[in-house]
């Protein structure tokens, strides 16, 4: 059944030179990179804060994937992590910290400043699901609010919003999760704990969570821990002196569409018991743990992964795998995949040969392998004044397990900033912008480029 929807006039609350929708990480990347170039850049974001997945996911370990290897962020993280780390140092985190763990509460706070300190302006609780099409171009994005639907015009709109909503909106085609199903990875609720008797699991300098986190896995696949979500893996953030673990990314629900609000309740109320089952086992089971109490669960179920539009180039596992140069690379990346058996099905080797999805795919950074992220990836078919960046650029399912990592969407978001200047400046579409003067733009912005 449907029922039509009558046509509403809205007021044109803001004109800007590029629009961003979307505060996570890539919308981060994307409104410091055009702001630089001097334009006039509004950011939008639905929620009260930015960070994205960071902040509102907790997913304050970030690049803990690049411990020990020779590769570092660059470019806009590198600039937001060090500006970070001069005001709040280590965050308080007393486990060995290679690489850098943020306070995702004090990273709210820094981020509102480092975004302005580019000239950004930041409208919040600004929910776009909808957009005015003129000529192949996006006219105005509308945006819910309180107060009804208020519009934005803008020169260039860059989608960050993860799920894609402007380019859906927009009617730019899409696919979303694994070929044979259409699954995604699992949404994850994640949470905090307090009470943890923080001396004792850093005992002699030892993490001892580290070795939980493993007896943990040993114990869930011998069937003993008798926990009913399927999520195999028990990975802790942050843990302070005050005894708070400030990340346990652990209850998932399995078979979600990210964008149906019927699943996306299903996912929430489901978390919530796996959580309060594990602060159980954990009070019951984990040395140090015995008056451990639940202190917050993360703002909403976040996910990894859900629509990949189609775009200009689409990048594959195979370009991947043979490390493909790209003449319009926009970023180099350290090879990993990194993807939750979206059917929980965990038997598997987790390979990525014949992309098997059965079991966990991870592999880990091997030496100094690499990938590139072409900027036709970022270039969606159908809009001519529209860019995608973050989890939602043009890619297959098994190599958006790579491009997915927070660095890398950020960079995505870096590049469609710059991008979106050279556009403005002159004059030609986001397609047929410049690309070595593009490439010079990230260079010099600190993206280490070939
Ligand atoms: C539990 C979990 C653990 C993870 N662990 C790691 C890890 O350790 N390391 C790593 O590198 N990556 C990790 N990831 C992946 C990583 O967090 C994401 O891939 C990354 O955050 C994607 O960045 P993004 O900017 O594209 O999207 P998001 O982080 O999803 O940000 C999108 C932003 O847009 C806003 N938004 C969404 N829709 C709208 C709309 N319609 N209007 C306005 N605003 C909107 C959102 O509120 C959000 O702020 C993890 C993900 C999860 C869920």
């Amino acid at each position: 059944m449907k029922i039509d929807i009558a046509a509403k006039s809205a007021d044109i609350i803001r004109e800007a030179d590029v629009l961003v929708v979307g505060g996570g990480p890539a919308g981060i990347g994307a409104a410091v990179s055009a702001g630089q170039a001097g334009l006039k850049v509004l950011l939008l974001e639905k929620n009260g804060f930015l960070g994205g997945n960071i902040t509102a996911s907790y997913v304050e370990t970030c690049n803990y994937f690049m411990k020990n290897t020779p590769f570092h962020s660059c470019g806009v993280y590198s600039r937001m992590e060090a500006g970070y780390r001069e005001k709040f140092g280590r965050s308080q985190d007393i486990r060995p910290n290679a690489p850098h763990r943020f306070n995702s509460e004090n990273l709210k706070i820094y981020l509102d400043t480092f975004v302005h300190s580019a000239g950004v302006e930041i409208l919040f609780h600004s929910f776009v699901n909808d957009v005015v099409l003129k000529n192949n171009r996006i006219e105005a994005v509308i945006i819910q609010t309180k107060q009804g639907p208020v519009a934005v015009k803008a020169g260039i709109v860059i989608d960050s919003t993860g799920d894609g909503d402007v380019a859906y909106s927009a009617g730019v085609p899409f696919e979303q999760g694994r070929d044979t199903d259409h699954l995604c990875q699992p949404g994850t609720l994640s949470f905090r704990v307090a009470g943890v008797n923080a001396a004792l699991l850093m005992e002699n300098g030892e993490d001892k969570l580290a070795e939980i986190g493993r007896k943990y896995k040993q114990d869930y696949r011998a069937g003993k821990t008798g926990l009913t979500c399927k999520r195999q893996d028990l990975p802790f953030g942050r843990m302070t002196a005050g005894g708070q673990i400030s990340y346990v990314n652990y209850p998932c629900a399995y078979g979600i569409d990210p964008t149906d609000i019927a699943d996306l309740s299903r996912g929430e109320e489901e978390c919530r018991q796996y959580i309060l089952e594990m602060v159980k086992y954990m009070s019951k089971n984990f040395v140090g743990m015995e008056h451990v109490e639940l202190s917050s669960i993360a703002t909403e179920i976040c996910f990894r992964d859900s629509r990949r539009f189609v775009g200009r180039y689409k990048l594959t596992i195979e370009d991947m795998e043979t490390d493909r140069w790209f003449d319009d690379v926009i970023a180099v990346y350290p090879r990993f995949y990194d993807m939750l058996a979206p059917d929980a099905e965990m038997d598997g080797d987790g390979s990525v040969e014949g992309k098997g999805y059965k079991g966990h795919i991870y592999e880990p950074i091997e030496g100094n392998r690499s990938f590139q992220i072409p900027y036709f990836s970022l270039v969606p078919e159908k809009i001519d004044n529209l860019l995608l960046s973050g989890r939602s650029i043009s890619c297959d399912h098994v190599a958006q397990s790579g491009i997915r990592a927070i660095s890398a969407c950020m960079q995505t978001g870096e590049a469609a900033g710059a991008a979106a200047g050279i556009s403005l400046k002159s004059g030609v579409a986001p397609v047929d912008v410049n690309i070595a003067e593009l490439q010079n733009v990230l260079r010099t912005q600190g993206v280490i480029l070939p």
